[in-house]
Formats: C-alpha cells, structure tokens, sequence
C-alpha cells in the first residue's frame, strides 16, 4: 500500500526528500522542517491523524471558551 509522507511538526503532506537525496533529510515545505524523521502513513492512517488533530484542537477550544459560558451543540 502506498504510503504518505508527513511532516512530524505541522501535519503536512508536503514533505519532499533534500536535493538530490544526498543528505537523506527531508524537507517540509509547509513549515521549513528538516530531518530524517517524518512520519510515513497509509491514507487511512493520514485521515485518522487529522481527525485526532482536530478532536484535540476542539477539546482545547472548548476548555478556553468554558469562561464565556459558549456551548457547542450538534
Ligand atoms: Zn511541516
């Protein structure tokens, strides 16, 4: 199965190997990160990863906005 490359600071597909792949780093053109380690998903796997990114990102929001008394319904 096909896998995707992503970047392990921002999430992003956008990963593309160093020139040439001489250093054998990659490069994150979303964010400018450099290394040898970025996370290697199945497109499900991808999709699994944003879904938690955004549950996280909710549950955040919603303890930030707890002060102003905001409900968030369905
Ligand atoms: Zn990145």
């Amino acid at each position: 199965m096909k896998k995707i490359l992503v970047c392990p600071v921002c999430k992003s597909k956008d990963i593309t190997l160093d020139t040439g792949g001489i250093t054998g780093k990659y490069v994150c053109k979303n964010c400018g990160y450099i290394g040898s380690v970025v996370l290697e998903l199945t497109e499900g796997e991808y999709r699994e990863l944003l879904e938690a990114e955004k549950l996280e990102k909710e549950a955040e929001r919603k303890l930030r906005s707890k002060s102003k008394m905001e409900e968030f319904r369905d």
